[in-house]
């Protein structure tokens, strides 16, 4: 149960008492605090059943918002599983399969699109699979199995039903069917009915494979390689998902999942710190050739400078504006900051450059700061200003 408080600090009462109802019942219940949209769409599809409640009417159109999000028909037409994976919660939770509900009873009906999320753990490990595919045939739904077929356990007829059906993601935006690849000893079971998916007309990268990872006591960085090898080979997309998180398991996630294997060796992007940012994967682009001004338009604007900028106080460091000309918001190098300090330290210098004299503000700034015998005076300028 997901229990959501969308407003208000204090403790939700009605809140209290569901989640009070639901524990006695022996339910798990989890109370969220979210705030945004996505935070409790992350949420959502994590909860059998959801409650939200809100005490300001300011929350309202956020309320009304998370009732329009969820279009889809989400639920479960079986529960269960036929197998007992050690690493698996299902089965001690849900214990041997039984029914839950028929598609028709799943669907929320019209106005809500023909969209079924099943949350089903073992869809066909149902007797009654046969009648629910059917139901969806007839009804030109499009579902997502969103838990994943187990493809270990596929035959000809139940690949050939999935191949019938309009199958797709959870956003309902792609085709793509879930499957997993947990254990390299159901290497032989797992292609057979990947293929057998295949023959009846499942496209490869349809379908995507989780892949256990760092549970297997002697797991080893080739077995691991070898599953995403083959898998890739196979056409379909490898999913890694670590047991535990440790760096070198994430960064192999990262690596499969945002397909970086297929650019770089596992060696190279583990001296790459798992991070693409490491990898060089190509030259770095040339660096644009810096715009200078031309020699003309620097003179003209230094002129101009010149005479539009106003004197430095006699603190310097102030920065101001006057007549349109800002003196630069940081340090002592804009051409405008330097027409100032040279008003104020070298006004010889400044009225040189306001008779055109100079090239640049730089260049009288040169030499200005720097001894004569570095820096040329322009020869109208000798003698002429008492120096
Ligand atoms: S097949 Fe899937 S759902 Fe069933 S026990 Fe194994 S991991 Fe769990």
């Amino acid at each position: 149960m997901l229990l959501l408080q969308l407003d208000g600090r204090i403790p939700n009462l009605a809140l209290m008492r569901l989640a009070a109802h639901h524990q006695a019942r022996g339910d798990h219940v989890e109370l969220g605090r979210l705030d945004t949209i996505r935070r409790v769409e992350r949420r959502l599809l994590e909860a059998d059943k959801v409650y939200a409640s809100l005490i300001f009417e300011r929350t309202r159109p956020f309320a009304e918002r998370l009732l329009q999000m969820f279009t889809a028909s989400l639920g479960f037409s079986q529960r269960g599983c036929r197998l007992k994976c050690p690493f698996c919660i299902v089965g001690r939770k849900e214990g041997a399969v039984r029914e839950e509900q028929t598609i028709t009873q799943l669907w929320r009906g019209e106005p809500w699109p023909r969209h079924l999320l099943l949350l089903d753990n073992d869809f066909f490990g149902q007797p009654a699979w046969r009648e629910r595919i059917q139901e969806i045939r007839d009804g030109n739904f499009k579902v997502s199995f969103c838990q994943g077929i187990n493809a270990r356990m596929l035959t000809d007829e139940t690949a050939e039903a999935i191949a019938s059906v309009r199958y797709s993601d959870d956003g309902f935006t792609t085709r793509r069917l879930y499957t997993a690849w947990d254990n390299r000893k159901d290497e032989a079971r797992l292609f057979r009915g990947l293929e057998a998916l295949v023959r009846y007309g499942v496209k490869p990268e349809h379908i995507m494979v989780y892949m256990l990872v760092g549970y297997w006591p002697g797991e080893t960085a080739e077995d691991r390689d070898y599953r995403r090898r083959r898998l890739r080979e196979f056409g379909c997309k490898p999913y890694p998902m670590p047991f535990v998180r440790t760096p070198e398991l994430v960064g192999f996630q990262r690596w499969v999942v945002r397909w970086y294997d297929l650019v770089s060796s596992w060696a190279e992007w583990q001296a790459a710190g798992y991070n693409p940012y490491g990898l060089r994967l190509y030259d770095a682009p040339p660096k644009p050739p810096r715009r200078r001004m031309a020699p003309w338009t620097q003179a003209r604007r230094a002129r101009q400078l010149a005479r539009l900028v106003p004197v430095l106080g006699t603190h310097g460091g102030a920065r101001f504006q006057a007549d349109n000309v800002s003196l630069g918001k940081r340090g002592g190098n804009s051409s405008a900051y330097r027409v100032a300090r040279l008003k104020r330290d070298y006004p010889y210098v400044a009225e040189a450059l306001a008779r055109g004299e100079f090239a640049s503000v730089a260049a009288a700034w040169r030499a200005a700061t720097r001894s004569a015998a570095t820096v040329p005076w322009p020869a109208a300028s000798l003698g002429g200003s008492g120096q």
